[in-house]
Parts: C-alpha cells; sequence; structure tokens
C-alpha cells in the first residue's frame, strides 16, 4: 500500500497485482520498482514488480469470469451498461485526485490532466456504456439457396450474424497517457463482454490501480478487471504469448509491437490490435485563414504533454510564402510557454516522464544540430531541477535528417518549407509512419485533395487533435492496425459469428 499526500489530498493506493478482486500482497518477494517524480527526481515511492506467475493467476481469474453461470456472464446487458456508467460516476467523483496522481507520477501538467485525460476517461466509459445493448449483427438473404444439398426454398433459411466477446483481452499499454489509453480500450472490451488482464506501463501504474480499487468498489464480478504491473520483458511478454489469451490489444512503440506481434503468433495466434508510434505532418497553406490560431494550433500540436503524444504533429510542412513570417511567429510564442510544476494550474509544460526519455529527447536534439538543422529557440536541459527539456524549435529541416523520420516523442519541432500541393503531400507521405496528419486551408479543393492521399489514419482540415469517444483512432502503415474508440473499436473486441438455420417442417 501505497500512502501519498498530493495537496491537500492524503490517498493510498494498493500497488500490488489486483486479481480476482483481490490484492496479491502475500505473495514472495519479487523484484521492486521505483516510482520516481520526474519533477523533482526524487522517489515517490516503489512497489514489487507482478510475476510471470501473477500473470497465469490472472488469466486463470478472467477465464472463470467468462463461465456461463458467472455473474458476468449472467449479467443482462441493461446491467452491464449501468455498471460501466456507474463506474463512470465514481471516476467523475474522484477525478481531482485521480488527475493530480496522474501529474505527479507522469509529469503532465495538472491543466491537461484534469481538463483532458480525465474528462476523456469519462465520457469515453459512457460512450461505451450506451453500446453494451446495442453490439447487434446483421441477417443475411442467401443469394443461391437452391443450390445447397438440402434446400430448395430461400423462405424457410434464417441467416444472421451475431457479435461475440473474444473472451480473454490482455491490454498492454504506455506512459504518455496512461489512465486514457486504458480507457480507450477497457470501456470496449467490458462494453463487448469480454474480460480482462491490464498491463500499465511498470513506470505509470498508480492511477490503473487506483481504478482498480473503484472497478471493485463499483461491483464488478471477480476476475473480470485484473491487473498486472511489471517489466514489458517479463509481465509483457507473457501476456502476448500465453496460450490462454485470445487477444491482445497493445498500444506502444513500434518496436516493441512487433515483438508483441511475433510472440502473439508464435503462441496461440491470438488476435492482435497494435496502436504505435507516430511523426505527423501538418500541412499550412498559405491561404489559411487567421495564420496566428494555426500558429497557436501547431504549437499546441506538438508541444501537448511536452511532446509525448503518438499523435504529436512533429513535422510541419508551411508553404514558402508564408514560411519566414510562421517561423517567426512559432518562435515568439514557444519562447513564452511556462516550464514548472506539473501540480501547478499555470504550469503549460511538465518533465520529460523519465531521465531515459530526457537523454533520448536531448540526442536528438543533438543530431539536429549536427545535421545541420537551424535552431530556432531551445536546445537544451532546462536549468530546473527534473526532467525539463526548454522548448525547441528547429527550422528548415530536411526530410533526410533523422529528427524529420525518427519518433522523438518530446518538446522537439521540425518546421519544412514547401511550394505546391504535389509537394506537400509527397513530404508528408515520406514517413514510415501514418497515425495522424491536418491540413490548414481555406480552399476546399486543396483539403479534400491533402485530405484524401495524405496516408493516415486521420485528417484534421483547420483543427487539430480534436479526439472524441464516436471517432475511431488508429494508424496505417507503421503506426500500427485495427482501431480504438468509436465503434469500430467494438468489433476489435468481438468474433462475428454467422448462424445459419433451416426450418425443416
Ligand atoms: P513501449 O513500447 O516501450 O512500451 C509499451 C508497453 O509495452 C509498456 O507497458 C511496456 O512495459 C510493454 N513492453 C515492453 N517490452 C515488452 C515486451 N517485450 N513484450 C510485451 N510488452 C512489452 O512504449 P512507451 O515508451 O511506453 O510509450 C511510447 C510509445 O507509445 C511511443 O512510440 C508512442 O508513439 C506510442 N503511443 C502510441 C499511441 C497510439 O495511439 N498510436 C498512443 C500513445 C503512445
Amino acid at each position: 500500500m501505497l500512502k501519498l499526500k498530493i495537496k491537500e489530498y492524503d490517498v493510498e493506493i494498493h500497488t500490488s497485482s489486483f486479481i480476482k478482486n483481490e490484492w496479491w500482497d502475500h505473495v514472495d518477494p519479487n523484484e521492486m520498482i521505483d516510482l520516481i517524480n520526474p519533477a523533482t527526481e526524487e522517489l515517490i515511492g516503489t512497489y514489487r514488480a507482478a510475476t510471470r506467475e501473477e500473470v497465469d493467476l490472472a488469466v486463470v481469474a478472467a477465464k472463470k469470469a467468462l463461465n456461463k453461470d458467472s455473474n458476468w456472464m449472467t449479467m443482462s446487458l441493461l446491467e452491464r451498461g449501468r455498471l460501466l456508467n456507474k463506474l463512470a460516476d465514481r471516476i467523475e467523483s474522484e477525478s481531482e485526485v485521480m488527475a493530480l496522481i496522474e501529474s505527479l507520477n507522469m509529469g503532465k501538467p495538472i491543466f491537461e490532466s484534469e481538463n483532458f485525460d480525465m474528462k476523456q476517461v469519462v465520457s469515453t466509459l459512457r460512450y461505451f456504456a450506451g453500446w453494451t445493448d446495442k453490439i447487434g449483427g446483421k441477417t443475411i438473404p442467401l443469394s443461391s439457396v437452391s443450390q445447397s444439398v438440402a434446400q430448395s426454398d430461400n423462405s424457410t433459411i434464417l441467416t444472421y450474424t451475431k457479435q461475440v466477446p473474444i473472451g480473454v483481452v490482455a491490454l498492454i499499454l504506455p506512459w504518455n497517457f496512461p489512465l486514457q489509453l486504458l480507457m480507450w480500450k477497457l470501456a470496449p472490451c467490458l462494453a463487448a463482454g469480454n474480460t480482462v488482464v491490464i498491463k500499465p506501463s511498470e513506470i505509470t501504474p498508480l492511477t490503473t490501480f487506483y481504478l482498480a480499487q473503484l472497478v471493485k468498489e463499483v461491483g464488478f464480478p471477480p476476475g473480470v478487471v485484473n491487473v498486472v504491473s511489471g517489466f514489458g520483458p517479463i509481465v509483457g511478454d507473457a501476456l502476448s504469448s500465453h496460450m490462454e489469451i485470445d487477444k491482445i490489444s497493445f498500444t506502444g512503440s513500434t518496436k516493441v509491437g512487433k515483438m508483441v506481434q511475433v510472440a502473439a503468433t508464435n503462441s496461440n495466434l491470438k488476435q492482435v490490435s497494435l496502436e504505435l508510434g507516430g511523426k505527423s505532418p501538418i500541412i499550412v497553406f498559405d491561404d489559411c485563414t487567421n495564420l496566428d490560431q494555426v500558429v497557436l494550433d501547431s504549437m499546441h500540436a506538438l508541444f501537448w504533454n511536452a511532446g509525448q503524444c503518438c499523435s504529436a504533429g512533429s513535422r510541419i510542412y508551411v508553404q514558402s510564402s508564408i514560411y519566414d513570417l510562421f517561423v517567426q511567429k512559432m518562435e515568439a510564442l514557444v519562447k513564452n510557454r511556462v516550464l514548472g510544476d506539473p501540480l501547478e494550474v499555470t504550469t503549460q509544460q511538465g518533465p520529460q516522464v523519465s531521465k531515459t526519455q530526457l537523454d533520448s529527447v536531448l540526442n536528438y536534439i543533438d543530431i539536429g544540430i549536427k545535421q545541420k538543422a537551424r535552431l530556432v529557440c531551445g536546445g537544451k536541459r532546462s536549468d530546473r531541477k527534473g526532467y525539463y527539456i526548454e522548448p525547441t524549435v528547429f527550422a528548415d529541416v530536411k526530410d533526410s535528417m533523422t529528427i524529420a523520420k525518427e519518433e522523438i516523442f518530446g518538446p522537439v519541432m521540425c518546421l519544412i518549407k514547401f511550394d505546391t500541393v504535389d509537394e506537400a503531400i509527397e513530404k508528408a507521405n515520406t514517413s514510415d509512419y501514418g497515425l495522424v496528419g491536418a491540413v490548414y486551408t481555406r480552399d476546399v479543393n486543396k483539403a479534400i485533395i491533402v485530405s484524401d492521399r495524405v496516408k493516415s489514419g486521420l485528417v484534421w482540415v483547420n483543427t487539430y487533435n480534436l479526439i472524441e469517444a464516436s471517432l475511431p483512432w488508429g494508424g496505417f502503415k507503421s503506426s500500427g492496425g485495427g482501431r480504438d474508440l468509436s465503434q469500430y473499436a467494438l468489433m476489435e473486441y468481438t468474433e462475428t459469428k454467422t448462424v445459419v438455420i433451416s426450418a425443416k417442417f
């Protein structure tokens, strides 16, 4: 049990594996994981890493909760929806403290955790709570019944599909939006009637552990939701290669996503959905209205969560005639960004999540300078204690440079010049990634052509990061496959079963 004092709150969080609605405190000693506050580099606390054995126990519990006479399986769809809504209400009532826990553990400004992460968590859960009794199939007319062996009359055959739960689903999560991304998966997964084993990132597990307490409190039957937090190569691998898990839904890096896919294939060929990295383009044409607003949008698109977003608008293509002005305006805005304590409401940028991330981002900045991109502002670690990096802008970046090709996952912006529509599209599509993209223009023709030809799972026109539970989320190319959010996510957590009934009387 971790006891914390955050602002005026005294918080207690169970930090052991959550299996069958119990905390596995009594198990053997194992390696401990330090939770470091990225804003101060001080220890928040330690917790015991989960083991492969605990993964097995969690899977057994999740399987048992799928038995036909279990409370989860006999619960009406209405009741299932009510339970999800009850959890949403409970999270909402705790959202202030949960936002503080997220910001303390992860380093994101409280303004973001409270107004965006927590609001999304609640709205996503409510959205999918409404789906429990609407996940239907189709009736399908048959075209060639007379050719079938025993049937000659179409009217005596009924053919339909059902969307049935997949079974035990493992959810493997990253550290950048710990609770929000969990809910993008957990809510549709439960709405569809599956049971889950959750593996949060081992460095940001606190809000997931806290959620487990609420799951138990609101009355989810034992085994429906289980949490095991430990190292990726142990707990993550145990889940990916488990013979009794039916599906893995993974969000994280492309490198680890590939490993998960291989482990899943080599074990029981379980289904896999992957939400991976990004290097998203923003294309700004010189006819856009209100350039100041476009610069502001582009700044948020990159610097949100200190640049630690899969959707970060990290390649900004600006048309030549407004390029110099755009750079100038961006520099003025970025230089004014307020770095500070994530728990203070005035803070706009917190630290990077860990020393590893700090070093990795600083290394990319060095590479950018060595490869002769023009450093407009920032470019080094901040003087503050903690893993802070000055918001950094590079101009005159070439698509061939490392900083334009690789996912930096930090507060480092690349500004690139272009002239024509075709050139902008070609440049945008040079990336191996294809998660999201944006175009800013007043010209509807350009908007349609660019949004159609940019290879990414989502394209915004004249806006950025507009994300809703009802909109599908997912990538093309190395950004993965499958979709989070929206009714498409329900397809990720159900199998399609076809039933053919022949009346013989
Ligand atoms: P990561 O890939 O390092 O880790 C993700 C999860 O995988 C963690 O829980 C980790 O413990 C686990 N893991 C590590 N090794 C494993 C293994 N061998 N087998 C199974 N699991 C293993 O990613 P991260 O550093 O936590 O997060 C950042 C990455 O996530 C970035 O690349 C970012 O773009 C991506 N991301 C994508 C989306 C999206 O929606 N596409 C959203 C957020 C983050």
